[in-house]
C-alpha cells in the first residue's frame, strides 16, 4: 500500500459585497472573501493538500484564474472534481485537517457543518474529516481583518501495484 501526505496553504482578502464561504458552508459575515471563485480559502488549501499528496500538481494548474469558466465556481464543486482525479489516479482520501486562521467572524458554531460537507464531497466518514479555527490574537494580515488564510494537510491512500 502506498501512503502519502499532501500539505496545502491559501489566503484571500476580505471585502465587503462577497459572501464568505469556507469549507463549503456560507458563514453570515458583513464581508466575504474576494477571488475569481468563490474564495474558499479553506477549501483551495484542501484542494492542494489533495493534490500534492498525489503528485498530481496544484489548483492553480487544473482550474486556472485565466479561465472564465471558473469565475464564481463553487469551491466545493471543484473539490468533488479534484476527489475524482485522485481516484482516477488510483487514490483515495484517508484523512484531512483543516485549520482556518480569521480574526473574526467566530467560526466555532459552523465547524460541524463545515466537517459535514467536506464529508459528504469526499465521500469520507466525518471522522475521517477535521476542521479547526484559529486566531493569530490580532496580529498580521488575519489579525488586521484584511484576510483569511487556511493551511491543511492530507494523507491518501493507494492500492496500485509499485511500478
Ligand atoms: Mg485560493
Amino acid at each position: 500500500m502506498d501512503f502519502r501526505i499532501g500539505f496545502g496553504y491559501d489566503a484571500h482578502r476580505l471585502t465587503e459585497g462577497r459572501a464568505l464561504i469556507l469549507c463549503g458552508v456560507e458563514i453570515p459575515y458583513e464581508k466575504g472573501l474576494l477571488g475569481h471563485s468563490d474564495a474558499d480559502a479553506a477549501l483551495h488549501a484542501l484542494m492542494d493538500a489533495m493534490l500534492g499528496a498525489a503528485a498530481l500538481g496544484d489548483i492553480g494548474k487544473h482550474f486556472p484564474d485565466t479561465d472564465e469558466k471558473y469565475r464564481g465556481a463553487s469551491s466545493a464543486e471543484l473539490l468533488k472534481r479534484v476527489n475524482a482525479l485522485l481516484a482516477e489516479n488510483g487514490f483515495a482520501v484517508n484523512n484531512a485537517d483543516v485549520c482556518i486562521v480569521a480574526q473574526s467572524p467566530k467560526l466555532a458554531p459552523y465547524i460541524d457543518e463545515m466537517k459535514n460537507t467536506v464529508a459528504q464531497t469526499l465521500n469520507v466518514s466525518p471522522d475521517a474529516i477535521s476542521i479547526k479555527a484559529t486566531t493569530t490574537e490580532k496580529m498580521g494580515f488575519e489579525g488586521r481583518g484584511e484576510g483569511i488564510s487556511a493551511y491543511a494537510v492530507c494523507s491518501i491512500v493507494s492500492n496500485k501495484e509499485k511500478k
